[in-house]
């Protein structure tokens, strides 16, 4: 899926897709180390800390990503294909992925930024609430009459926001029938503009943030890649972690070059919290995400939904129904730490 995600969209001339496999560096064991004792300091150190993530941190999952040696777009300058060993369904969030979860969890990452469009950080369990897709979700549909998003188990079948052939069934305003607005993907195509929405609450957060640590990407996107830059406006850091030399390095208080899932593994360590488990009987289904003037909308169809943008929850399949028709609503870490009853859902 990911070659054909690669393959789909316009090709532009490679100039437009940065610098390409560049060489990796890695850290002494020493020097690695070191690291990540600093970037511990600086988490204890940090009140407002912001995570930007890239490909870097999805390829231990089986995902190639574009630039590394073996990168999409690295192999296809030289004529050749990336061998992926997974599809997107298939692909579990990485050791990265479950300890930015646990972080935010404990209220030590506020927000998470990310280029990725494999849809982990929300198989891991991190709300829609607290995350920025900038360049899209392969398993996202969206509306494009009341920008309902709705999430499914399998990766949407087009691309470049194009229509997916399938209807809003969200009820209008009187509850009395269904939206109908055509559903398009959300992945965006080259120079496509970012969602606004998306693109604003991540400058947003950046701009508050006293630590912006990027995870996985050479920062050569723009605007993505400019974002953690914020943060040394608000006169806070930015540590980068990646494997390869990144635009901004400069700028950055700390770099660190290493495979990230080592470098997490060590923070943790570092901060004393345990990893949580990817719970393979948890995965993204039903969506629900309302963008902030459809709020009204949702208090007059549920009130128990009615506090906060609780955007995403996590499905847990009913083991006696094999039609997969009723999924059971289990996600009770919602923004406002008010516990969301479990209920039953159908599946769209
Ligand atoms: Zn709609």
């Amino acid at each position: 899926m990911s070659v054909n995600y690669a393959a789909g969209l316009s090709n532009f001339p490679h100039i437009h897709k940065g610098n390409l496999g560049l060489p990796e560096i890695f850290d002494s064991p020493d020097v690695l180390q070191k690291g990540i004792d600093q970037l511990v300091h600086l988490i204890k150190q940090s009140k407002y800390m912001v995570v930007h993530t890239g490909a870097g941190i999805s390829t231990s999952a089986g995902i190639p990503d574009f630039r590394g040696p073996n990168g999409v777009w690295t192999l296809e300058a030289k004529g050749k294909s990336p061998k992926v060993s997974i599809d997107f369904d298939e692909a579990v969030p990485t050791k990265t992925h479950m300890s930015i979860l646990a972080l935010k969890q404990h209220g030590i990452v506020k927000y998470v930024v990310s280029q990725n469009i494999d849809g982990l950080h929300l198989r891991s369990g991190l709300p829609r609430s607290h995350l920025s897709e900038l360049h899209g979700n392969m398993f996202v549909e969206k509306c494009e009459k009341c920008q309902h998003e709705y999430y499914r188990c399998t990766p949407v079948k087009t691309m470049k926001e194009q229509r997916t052939g399938n209807l809003c069934q969200q009820k209008g305003k009187r509850g009395l029938s269904n939206c109908r607005g055509k559903l398009r993907d959300t992945i965006l195509d080259w120079e496509a503009s970012l969602p606004p929405n998306d693109l604003s609450r991540a400058e947003n957060e950046t701009k508050k943030s006293d630590l912006s640590l990027c995870l996985g990407t050479t920062l050569q996107i723009v605007p993505s890649g400019k974002i953690p830059l914020l943060t040394i406006k608000n006169n806070g850091k930015i540590v980068i972690v990646n494997l390869q030399k990144t635009k901004y390095d400069k700028k950055a208080s700390l770099l660190i070059h290493s495979y990230v899932d080592d470098v997490m593994q060590g923070v943790m360590k570092g901060l004393g919290l345990d990893i949580p488990e990817y719970n393979i009987n948890l995965y993204l289904g039903i969506v629900t995400y309302f963008p902030d003037d459809n709020i009204s909308k949702i208090k007059s169809q549920n009130s128990n939904e009615s506090k906060g943008k609780l955007i995403v929850y996590a499905i847990e399949k009913v083991k006696d129904d094999p039609d997969e028709k009723n999924l059971t609503l289990n996600y009770p870490k919602v923004e406002n730490n008010e516990e969301i009853a479990v209920k039953k859902v159908k599946k769209f």
